[in-house]
């Protein structure tokens, strides 16, 4: 079977490698993908910015964002040959944490839980992978390669769910939310909100392509000039840029008991000026929350293939702007202007079933 794997630390180390199928002791659930979404974590973990491979080992098989085929299954778990499926990305931490120890693995305490294709675990991106079926969640077929939408939209369902358990704490009627960044991550975090019947607001620089297209069609509004020219405050703020400025301007654009969710990952630097004393009293005097939010457990899976499933079809669609062939693996993971989503294609003759 053929993997694309990378060694982390090592910059533009990505390669396609030829390795024996998984034996069994790697999962029970012998998976075959069909296809895999490129994110900018991937992009990181090929810079050597982030990721480490599996200890003992010098390279990781990249790749959190899946969709395959199951190809083997016991009897008696829930999901059988043939079904569409989706590989959770975190594992528990070994110890485990008291989150990691009831199956809130996306809360871990002590740093040590693994992430497919991230931190420590080889990922989705070969021809074959296993899984314990706990970790394997059935895709709703229909949803054809939108299904490989299901772990972004896993990180957005777990935001939302806990805005909304934060929002619990007092009366909670929440009107407009305002997403900054329109890649993958803020459309499908617009996309939950509508779907909550919000007034969904969008902040991205890009001028025109398939990003303000893609907001209007949710019957979003679509700001792209700054972030002091968007209008009004919001009762729930998505920050998915991970842009030390835009970070800088969204924090101060919370309603009263207002909650800022904090989504994109960015790295050291970006010092920026803040007056935190200015900060601190609106926040205080509002009840605002600021969080951050990461991964996702069984729950926010299930949440998130409910929410894809309820979505306009076409629109999911129109959200993977590129599809490259595993030949052609290199492509993918070179960014070009209007990408939103990217995906590897590993097995054409089961997406065409699929599609
Ligand atoms: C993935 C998450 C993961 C995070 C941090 C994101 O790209 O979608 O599942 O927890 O990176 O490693």
């Amino acid at each position: 079977m053929r993997s694309l794997t990378v060694e982390p630390g090592i910059p533009d180390s990505l390669r396609l490698e030829e390795f024996r199928i998984p034996s069994a002791d790697r999962g029970s659930v012998l998976i075959r993908a069909v296809a895999l979404g490129v994110c900018g974590t991937d992009r990181e973990i090929i810079a050597a910015d982030y990721g480490s491979a599996p200890p003992g080992h010098q390279r990781l098989i990249i790749g959190h964002e899946s969709l395959g085929v199951v190809e083997e299954a016991p009897t008696g778990v829930s999901v059988s040959p043939g079904d569409i499926v989706v590989g959770i990305v975190r594992q528990p931490d070994p110890v485990p944490c008291a989150n990691c120890a009831v199956g809130e693995w996306d809360m871990c305490r002590n740093g040590q839980y693994t992430e497919h294709g991230i931190k420590s675990l080889d990922g989705f991106g070969s021809e074959f992978y296993r899984l314990e079926p706990s970790f394997v969640v059935p895709v709703t077929a229909s949803l054809g390669l939108a299904g490989v939408l299901t772990e972004p939209a896993t990180v957005v369902a777990k935001a939302w769910e806990h805005c909304e358990r934060i929002g619990r704490r007092a009366r909670w009627n929440p009107q407009s939310v305002l997403v900054t960044g329109a890649g993958p991550v803020g459309l499908l975090a617009g996309l939950l909100g509508k779907e909550r019947g919000l007034e969904v607001h969008f902040f991205d620089r890009a001028h025109e392509g398939p990003k303000p297209e893609l907001a209007r069609a949710l019957g979003a509004t679509y700001h792209d000039q700054s972030l002091d020219a968007v209008p009004g405050d919001f009762d729930i703020i998505m920050e998915c840029t991970g842009s030390p400025p835009v970070i800088g301007g969204v924090l101060e654009r919370s309603a009263p008991d207002g909650i800022v969710c904090l989504l994109g990952v960015s790295g050291p630097g970006g010092v920026q000026s803040v007056d935190l004393g200015s900060l601190n009293r609106e926040v205080v005097l509002d009840n605002r929350v600021i969080f951050g939010s990461v991964n996702a457990n069984r729950r926010h899976y299930e949440a998130a293939i409910t929410a894809l499933a309820n979505a306009n079809r076409d629109w999911l669609h129109r959200l993977i702007t590129r599809r490259v062939s595993l030949a052609e693996w290199k492509q993918a993971f070179v960014s070009q202007t209007d990408d939103i989503k990217t995906i590897v294609v590993f097995d054409d003759a089961a997406l065409k079933k699929l599609a």
